[in-house]
């Protein structure tokens, strides 16, 4: 007998400019090589606002949103290797790469011709199940395992690829935009001994207190200069005239690395700020290697998250909560 029913609940993108709509929709079918995942929790991602306010286009539509599920595998398709049924997985946005194109080839999976993503070109979390590529899963540490995991799929991938990009001699880091990406990022940058430089929006003084708790060493608005040079600043709001404020406090050398799928324009400026080596880079998008890194990474990092539940028919109240800037840390859908 099935453990699971024929329909599920899930909130459905139908429209832009309209909210998503809860519906009752088959429980998906794993077909060769995916999985079926109970979904314990899915994370409400900045990206998910871009998708659904069409900075993104050409959405996969009626689309389940969706790209940082946590779950338990309850059926397997064919030929499925390395996971089973009862096996605690992550799913990210990264759905699936083609393995043939040159960037694949070239260990650049994350810039794949024929990458599909999760809660974009097929349906992600936002829902009771959902249906994923075996390869493209994560096995989770298992200190991470209820949904307080969730953000780590992206906010957490996202973060430590955008990290990675720095020099590894880079010390001083500023982290512009402090939700869930920063706040897991600080912790394992502290970790490794960086030190943090936290920029909020003006006046979001709780989320400059936030940083501070997290182990800042330094929290302002982006319209104050800290009291040290910045060797890499990573962006994660997406405010393009960030950038060359973060190049004004950037030290020979340092680099700034756009977090985020989508930005304002960037301003122009006098290459006197690019000069000395200093270098603007995007991140886009992660490889699986990334995430075994990572994940292997918090086997030794003792990260938290900080997270607030909505109930999956509430996932409108989260989109909107975020789109204001009012959810400290990350939001999280419990079907
Ligand atoms: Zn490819
Ligand atoms: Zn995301």
């Amino acid at each position: 007998m099935k453990e699971f029913p024929a329909t599920m609940r899930a909130m459905v993108f139908e429209k832009q400019g309209e909210p998503l709509h809860l519906k009752s929709v088959p429980v998906p079918k794993p077909s060769a090589g995916q999985v079926l995942v109970k979904i314990i929790a899915c994370g409400v991602c900045r990206t998910d606002l871009h998708i659904l306010e069409g900075e993104l286009d050409k959405p996969k539509l009626p689309l389940i949103p969706g790209h940082e599920i946590v779950g338990t595998v309850v059926e397997t398709g064919k030929n499925v290797t390395g996971i089973k049924a009862g096996d605690l997985v992550g799913i990210p946005w990264v759905g699936y790469t083609c393995g043939h194109c040159k960037y694949c080839k070239s260990g650049r999976e994350n810039l794949c011709e024929n990458g599909e993503f999760t809660g974009y070109t097929i349906n992600g979390g936002y829902a009771e199940y959902t249906v994923a590529d075996s390869r493209f899963c994560f096995h989770l540490p298992h200190d991470h395992s209820g949904p307080d995991a969730a953000p780590l799929l992206c906010a957490g991938l996202i973060g430590y690829r955008s990290y990675s990009m720095a020099e590894p001699a880079a010390v001083n880091i500023g982290l512009y935009g402090f939700g869930a990406a920063a706040s897991i990022l600080i912790q394992v940058a502290i970790h490794q001994g960086k030190k943090v430089f936290a920029f909020t929006r003006p006046g979001d003084t709780a989320s400059q207190q936030f940083a501070l708790s997290l182990g800042a060493f330094w929290a302002g608005d982006t319209s104050l200069a800290p009291p040290e040079k910045l060797d890499a600043a990573i962006l994660f709001a997406p405010a393009g005239d960030l950038v060359p404020k973060a190049l004004e406090l950037m030290d020979k050398g340092g680099s700034v690395i756009c977090g985020g799928i989508h930005m304002s324009d960037i301003p122009s400026f006098k290459y006197d700020l690019l000069w000395g080596e200093r270098t603007i880079r995007s991140v886009a998008n992660l490889t699986r290697a990334d995430g075994h890194a990572f994940f292997e990474l918090l086997k030794n990092i003792p990260v938290k998250t900080k997270t607030e539940f909505f109930k999956l028919e509430d996932a409108n109240v989260a989109l909107s909560r975020l789109r204001k800037g009012e959810i400290q840390g990350a939001a999280v859908l419990v079907p």
